[in-house]
């Protein structure tokens, strides 16, 4: 285990040994540590004493999360309840409080899972990922992040050092996680839907092998369309998403869910 005591010690670590593995939280990491024993003799990058990426902080334009930022503490921030409750509302349905307490945003975002909750909220919110190596500073938009399934544009030598979330005036804002049940729970369907002044945001999870937004729904939504039932939608959102059959649901269920709680998120917007 390496264990840097800077960020800049951090990345120095990492660009000399490409191989590590950043730790955050462990949540994701050590799931199956007891079964996938050969994972023991990788080499882990524990980030956990990197003060400089804890915690959220408001900037004027932007809430930046750092790249140790956990859920707890996006719940007990009470201005994020106000100005952007969508990442509250995700944060209180990921696992249980233990997790919520050690789990961190910028691992559900690397870690990729089509499933993920924190995901679909910050891509609703228009989030773009910070990242640094030893070569720089670069910063993605969280929409064009996932190149496919638990691929991204992240290099091995770069740690997400912050997640930078731009404050607006929203019109809506809805998070629906539809799962068997309503904790402890993987989402069948995921969605966040946004509407601010920079126009419509519709996220997709657990409907395609990455989160994603869906820009035929967007652009529907954008023209003002007539939606008078969740079958409007279904056109739209064949296009936008490819669900599968697995053991959580079937795909035409996605589909039929994701299209009826968006109707109940825009009917009247
Ligand atoms: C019981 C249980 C319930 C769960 N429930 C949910 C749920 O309801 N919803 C949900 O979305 N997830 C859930 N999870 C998954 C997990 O808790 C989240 O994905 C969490 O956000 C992962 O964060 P972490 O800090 O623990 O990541 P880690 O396990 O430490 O890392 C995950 C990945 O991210 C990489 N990484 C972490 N931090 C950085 C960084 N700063 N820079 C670069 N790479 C980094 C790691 O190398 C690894 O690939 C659950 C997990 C458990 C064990």
């Amino acid at each position: 285990m390496l264990l840097p005591e800077s960020c800049g010690q951090a990345l120095a670590l990492l660009a000399a040994t490409p191989d590590a593995i950043p730790m955050a939280g462990g949540t994701d990491l050590l799931v199956h540590w007891p079964i996938r024993t050969a994972e023991h003799d990788r080499i882990y990058l524990d980030l956990s004493p990197l003060r400089d990426l804890k915690g959220v902080r408001w900037e004027d334009g932007a809430l930046v999360l750092g790249g140790l930022a956990t859920y707890w503490d996006v719940i007990c921030d009470k201005r994020a309840a106000l100005e952007l409750p969508l990442l509250v509302e995700a944060a209180r349905q990921v696992g249980a409080v233990q997790i919520q307490a050690r789990g961190t945003w910028a691992g559900n975002i690397v870690n990729a899972s089509p499933a993920a909750d924190g995901v679909p909220v910050l891509m609703a919110y228009d989030a773009v990922v910070v990242l640094e190596s030893v070569r720089g500073r670069t910063e993605v938009p969280l929409g064009e992040f996932y190149t496919g399934y638990k691929q991204m544009r992240r290099a091995a030598d770069e740690l997400v050092v912050a997640i930078r979330v731009p404050r607006r005036v929203y019109a809506l804002q809805r998070f629906f996680k539809v799962g068997a049940r309503r904790a402890q729970a993987i989402a069948k369907v995921g969605l966040a839907v946004t509407r601010s002044t920079a126009g419509w945001r519709v996220v997709a999870a657990s409907m395609a092998p990455t989160i994603h937004r869906c820009p035929s729904l967007e652009r529907l939504l954008e023209d003002g369309a007539d939606i008078r039932s969740p079958d409007d939608l279904l056109p739209a959102l064949t296009q936008d998403v490819s669900p599968i059959d697995d053991i959580r649901s079937s795909a035409t269920y996605r589909r039929r869910v994701m299209a009826r709680v968006l109707y109940d998120a825009v009917r009247g917007s």
